[in-house]
């Protein structure tokens, strides 16, 4: 290699891992109905033709068919000066992974910081139970309507960012492209869920549920030999009445999936003695495995009934922000009790 250019390729790398992260963040624009990426390149002064494989590369995750775009969902711009090119931005984000962005968790919790590295090399799969056109089940709160998919998705999306925050890496199979992390009591009920992979949610049941399964075993073989977990969250547990109840499921012949589902529980115990001592806790950790997604994800599963939003008692509680991110924090405690066990 001739001299001059041994010693560009060196100043090259010097320079990539001595910018500070974001210091070149990358514009984020919206979709409007209609758009195509031609459109929207042009629409933000960017030539279509030298920059639509840049664009392919950044948002390849959500592009539809044909490269199509989704209307109201997020986009990457492309770098335009010509010293930082797209792939130089990828590569500065992954050589300093202290601050991550994820537009998924909206805008007041995209930016996520991490805290540790107690779940480095771990790979998680969560799924919010039901989705799309289908609510789950739907609770009368007052005037409201308050629906399981929405408050299990909330849940599912705050402990993917807890997750993250100590080094995980998070797969959310199935995402609200506007919704992100809320914070409001009463949650909008929508039917704009996708898969992982920009799909829509099925309308027939079995197919649904076919669907997520089949996103997590593709992702899965990408991480073959690692730590995997899957967690489904759900809220629409038989509650025995005035007491707490939160279910834990796993399949029979998975012993890290019982392992894991007896470390949460155990914390859940734990957690509801010290907060609520006069109030009694009966959750179970039990095999179930005709369930569709315990008994055909291949990671080591744990499905989870958090309480029953027809419940007037479990409504109160779920429908503080609070309490959905202390379901996430206790869930994540247990994860990593699991994980580090495991090691
Ligand atoms: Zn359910």
């Amino acid at each position: 290699m001739p001299y001059p250019l041994r010693y560009f390729i060196l100043l090259l790398t010097f320079t990539l891992f001595s910018i500070p992260v974001f210091s070149q963040s990358l514009r984020e624009v919206v979709a409007k109905p209609g758009d195509g990426i031609y459109l929207l390149l042009k629409r933000h002064g960017l030539n279509p033709t030298s920059h639509i494989k840049a664009f392919q590369e950044l948002n390849q995750k959500n592009l539809g068919a044909g490269n199509s775009l989704y209307a109201g969902r997020t986009y990457l711009l492309p770098e335009t000066s010509a010293t930082s090119g797209t792939k130089a931005a990828a590569a500065v984000a992954n050589a300093s992974p202290s601050v991550l962005k994820v537009p998924l968790f909206g805008p007041k919790y995209e930016r996520v910081e991490i805290v540790n590295q107690q779940l480095k090399g771990a790979v998680f799969y969560l799924v919010a139970g039901h989705s799309g056109p289908d609510p789950g089940a739907i609770g009368k709160y007052g005037p409201y309507q308050l629906s399981e998919d929405e408050y299990a998705y909330d849940v599912t999306i705050r402990l993917a960012r807890r997750l993250m925050e100590r080094g995980a890496t998070v797969y959310m199979i199935i995402q609200d492209p506007d919704d992100g992390i809320r914070d409001e009591n009463v949650l909008k009920m929508d039917r704009d869920e996708v898969g992982y992979f920009g799909k829509p949610v099925p309308y027939v049941h079995k197919l649904r549920l076919r669907q997520r399964v089949q996103d997590i075993n593709q992702l899965a073989q990408k991480h073959r030999g690692a730590y995997q977990r899957m967690l489904s969250v759900h809220i629409d547990s038989r509650s025995k009445g005035q007491n707490i109840d939160v279910f834990f499921y796993h399949h029979e012949n998975s012993p890290a999936g019982k392992a894991l589902a007896e470390r949460i529980h155990q914390v859940f115990d734990t957690k509801y003695n010290r907060y609520q001592p006069n109030r009694e806790y009966f959750g179970s950790v039990t095999p179930r495995s005709s369930l569709y997604v315990v008994k055909y994800s291949n990671p080591p599963t744990v499905f989870v009934e958090l309480g029953n939003i027809k419940n007037d008692k479990d409504q109160r509680r779920f429908v503080i922000p609070n309490n959905r991110q202390a379901l996430a924090n206790w869930i994540t405690d247990g994860i990593i009790t699991d994980y580090k066990a495991t090691k």
